[in-house]
């Protein structure tokens, strides 16, 4: 997202550019896969339609976005109970404030951090004392049932981080993108997105299947062995790749392992998000990508996507299957034997992360040294948002850098 983000720029620029991706599809690590019908996003994600930098870099109304049911519901102590956003749903109000996880006081309190969050330029959020999420939460007065019953598997699903350690920094940002706007899946899958991006980028400035293997200033040598020459190079990969390549401090990822099933009947009954209030495990949140859109699977059938996030998204596949079915069954009783397990697809580094001093400052710089730049979700906050504004940033410190405001053609191969 950050190297599509990075050449959209470029190319609006009228900057020819070259970019190597190593695999043969782009998006990196927003993708579907298309698998006897369903369409299986790598990993559980979604798209927040008051993305700063989203809303300018994307076309909304041509990824056909459907939306979740702003709030959860949540699987406590035996019993489902519904948080609900009460702006958005204000007929869920009164199931809201009967669901029993925290108090009337934890109710107030949402309002009063909607307007905390919502107040000033989102940079603002940026320059805050720097906590984690869960002694944020402890200083704004929410009851320790509330954090334990709803934040943390809320939050653990958005930073896939069940401790709540990840910076209040992001948590603001991100309270803020659920209160501004709506959670959102493309109705033909996350890879959209990036599909998108590349669309409006010329055929022969992207090539496929060919990594890099050294960068310097004005060259790149690939895989293969060619060497391609160039006024400026742009190392848009993941934090993993960049700091073995560019020599970069290591950087600490967040695993997530979702399990994909099948089955006729869906096991919610509206298109919500479903979290383990209980923090037993192993799921910590759960979605039915085919109640948000019928594309996601076959007619009369639907998909079933658990994740399972921290130590939880480490469990060998047989254990976490037999696990996961455990669970489920608690959840939602017999229907689940008819469940058919489809794929488990597991993401060991799927997010950078963003510990309390991270984001400080939010953008890390984008010039490593003189003709080499560099973009990428560690860059940023850690999200599509983070990797698009990093590409963009990338983009603009290349035309900044060049002191005559217009790049020549990279040269021809040596
Ligand atoms: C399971 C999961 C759930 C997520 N949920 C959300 C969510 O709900 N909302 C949200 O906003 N974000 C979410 N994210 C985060 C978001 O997907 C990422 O932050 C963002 O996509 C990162 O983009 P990037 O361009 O920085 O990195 P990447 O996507 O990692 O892209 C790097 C690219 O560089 C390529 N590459 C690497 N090395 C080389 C090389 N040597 N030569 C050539 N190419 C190379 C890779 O193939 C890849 O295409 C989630 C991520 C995962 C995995």
């Amino acid at each position: 997202m950050a190297g599509l983000a990075c050449a959209r720029v470029l190319h609006r620029q009228n900057i020819p550019f070259l970019l190597f991706e190593a695999s043969h599809q782009p998006g990196g690590r927003v993708a579907t896969t298309v698998v006897d019908g369903y369409r299986l996003d790598a990993g559980f994600q979604v798209l927040h339609t008051a993305y700063p930098e989203a809303r300018h870099a994307l076309h909304y109304p041509s990824l056909h976005l459907q939306k979740f049911f702003p709030g959860a519901q949540v699987y406590r102590q035996g019993e489902w109970h519904l948080i609900a956003d009460p702006w958005r749903k204000p007929l869920s109000a009164p199931a809201t404030l009967a669901a029993r996880i925290g108090g009337v006081r934890d109710r107030l309190l949402l309002a009063q951090l909607v307007a905390d969050v919502c107040l000033g330029m989102v940079e603002s959020l940026f320059v805050r004392v720097d906590l984690t999420t869960r002694q944020r939460l402890e200083e704004f007065g929410f009851s320790a049932d509330f954090i334990n019953g709803f934040f943390r598997p809320f939050y653990g699903a958005v930073f896939l981080d069940p401790e709540l350690g990840t910076s209040r920094r992001m948590f603001d940002f991100m309270f803020r993108m659920f209160a501004q706007g709506d959670v959102t899946i493309p109705a033909k899958g996350m890879s959209m997105i990036p599909l998108q991006l590349r669309l409006a980028l010329p055929r022969h400035s992207l090539v496929f299947d060919t990594p890099v293997e050294l960068i310097h200033p004005d060259q790149v040598k690939l895989a293969d062995g060619r060497v391609v020459g160039a006024r400026a190079v742009v190392a848009a990969m993941d934090g993993d790749q960049a700091s073995t390549m560019l020599g970069l401090p290591p950087v600490r990822f967040r695993a997530t392992t979702t399990l994909y099933f099948t089955t006729a009947t869906p096991p919610l009954g509206r298109p919500i998000i479903a979290l383990d209030g209980d923090g037993t495990g192993p799921v910590n949140h759960l979605a039915v990508p085919s109640l948000i859109s019928g594309e996601y699977a076959p007619a009369g059938r639907h998909l079933v996507a658990c994740n399972c996030v921290g130590q939880a998204a480490l469990v060998p596949d047989g254990p976490i299957a037999d696990s996961v079915m455990e669970q489920m069954t608690r959840w939602f009783g017999g229907q689940v034997a008819d469940w058919k397990l489809l794929r488990i697809i597991r993401i060991r580094h799927a997010l950078p992360a963003q510990p309390p001093g991270w984001l400080e400052p939010v953008d890390r710089p984008t010039k490593l040294a003189s003709g080499v730049f560099i973009a990428g979700d560690y860059r940023s906050t850690s999200s599509i948002d983070g990797a698009l504004r990093s590409g963009r940033l990338a983009a603009e410190a290349v035309l900044a850098w060049d002191g005559r405001g217009r790049l020549t053609r990279p040269r021809p191969e040596r």
